[in-house]
């Protein structure tokens, strides 16, 4: 008998587990509103225009090849994805104070940012606690005891009677954490309530992150996702860094770019503003950054991240690609208002406002678990257990069925 004969099982992914339910759900007229990837109003996945075009200029390229990249990934993907996230006139990059390395995606850099916070954050003799929201995507708990660290502490978050952001509760919690703790905080389009704090309210977490001492680790898996504005969506971002306090950045490019199997993302670490030799510091912290790297996985792929230099480093493909961005958050939009339309259309018992009042990729319809295996089982129609739809999962043609369906569900 095999030596991994007593290998229990591990409980399937909440979200990764629902996609192959979906799969194996032979019922023709299903709809999977599970999995957070962008569909066209065909329901189809969506390769942008202006990638497919970056591809076809790579692969006729003689000078591409398969050679490896350096552990940190390729030089010019660090510099425009840093410059994609705290603007071109940044005075953290143009003073040096910002290391980034390419990451396997949003996840991987979140899993490098950990496991370097785990080994260097010190502020009282012991590695950090990390926080994070309640709710939160779901990978963000198992991360943070991956990289070493225990289980994340949580934040509220969620006023779960609005569907808006609970800042109260929000501060009163950052306020209670030790000083050094990390604070896991989603740039934009909170995953999955789709509520995000208002600029003000955004200082307010700045001011209680700075008297607190707390270190913020921004996950920025959506920008250009929210409002449509790559500008708009990292205005908190570029709020906390020209706050000139230290701080990490993950980001992805999964979503914005349709990138996500090509697992293409970035680090950055974002050293204080005052920092004596930061030259030295920042080189130190990217010997590191490699240190992690270099046993976890060697080296990235480099694939994606030529197309994204492709698309970001040239301004017509820039330019292209913002519009591009501005059509999948439009139809994300559109499709809030279909759906709220439909469910006041046949008298859904309920307000259903929430669903226009969110933004992002998702909506958190506030379905009970209860009422989400309902509509999976009489309607075929999958979701999170939380009652979280993936917008883009809706089309014009099955708005109409998932509204009657839930309208089902709700009585
Ligand atoms: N962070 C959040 C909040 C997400 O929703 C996601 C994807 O769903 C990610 C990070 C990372 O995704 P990826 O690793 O595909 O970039």
């Amino acid at each position: 008998t095999s030596v991994f004969a007593g290998v229990p099982e591990a409980p399937p992914d909440p979200i990764l587990g629902l996609n192959s339910a979906f799969l194996a759900d032979e019922t023709p007229g299903k709809i999977s509103l599970g999995v957070g990837a962008f569909r066209t109003d065909e329901g189809k996945p969506y390769v942008l225009p202006v990638v497919k075009r970056v591809e076809q200029q790579l692969a006729a390229d003689p000078a591409t090849n398969h050679e490896y990249l350096p552990i940190d990934g390729l030089p010019a993907f660090q510099k425009l994805s840093a410059e994609l996230i705290l603007g071109k006139d940044c005075t953290a990059m143009n003073e040096g104070r910002v290391v980034t390395s390419q990451a396997l995606s949003g996840t991987g850099a979140l899993r490098v940012g950990i496991t370097f916070l785990a080994r260097f954050l010190r502020t009282s003799g012991s590695p950090p606690a990390v926080y994070i929201p309640t709710p939160t995507w779901s990978n963000h708990r198992n991360i943070v005891p991956d990289a070493g660290l225990g289980d994340a502490r949580t934040y509220r978050y969620l006023d779960a009677t609005s569907g808006g952001v609970d800042i109260t509760s929000m501060l009163a919690d950052l306020s209670d954490a030790p000083k050094g703790s990390v604070i896991v905080l989603h740039g934009c389009a909170h995953n999955p309530t789709g509520a995000d704090p208002s600029p003000a309210q955004w200082k307010e977490i700045l001011t209680v992150v700075r008297e607190r001492g707390l270190l913020p680790f921004f996950d920025n898996a959506y920008q250009g996702f929210a409002s449509g504005d790559l500008d708009a969506d990292a205005a908190s971002v570029r709020l906390f860094a020209d706050a000139g306090i230290d701080m990490v950045l993950s980001q992805s490019f999964a979503k914005n770019m349709g990138l996500y199997g090509q697992r293409i993302g970035a680090l950055s670490v974002v050293l204080a503003a005052g920092t004596p030799d930061v030259a030295v510091a920042a080189k130190a912290v990217r010997s590191q950054l490699k240190a992690v790297v270099r046993p976890m996985y060697s080296s990235p792929p480099a694939h994606g991240a030529r197309i994204a230099v492709g698309v970001l480093g040239d301004s017509a493909n820039y330019a292209e690609w913002k519009k591009e961005l501005a059509g999948m958050a439009g139809r994300i939009g559109d499709m809030r208002t279909a759906l709220k339309a439909a469910l006041d259309a046949n008298g859904t018992p309920g307000d259903w406002s929430r669903i226009v009042n969110q933004i992002g990729m998702f909506s958190y319809t506030g379905l009970s678990a209860q009422q989400v295996a309902y509509l999976r089982t009489k309607h075929h129609i999958y979701m999170t257990s939380n009652g979280r739809i993936s917008m883009a999962g809706l089309t014009t043609s099955t708005v109409q069925q998932v509204a009657d369906a839930m309208k089902d569900a709700v009585e």
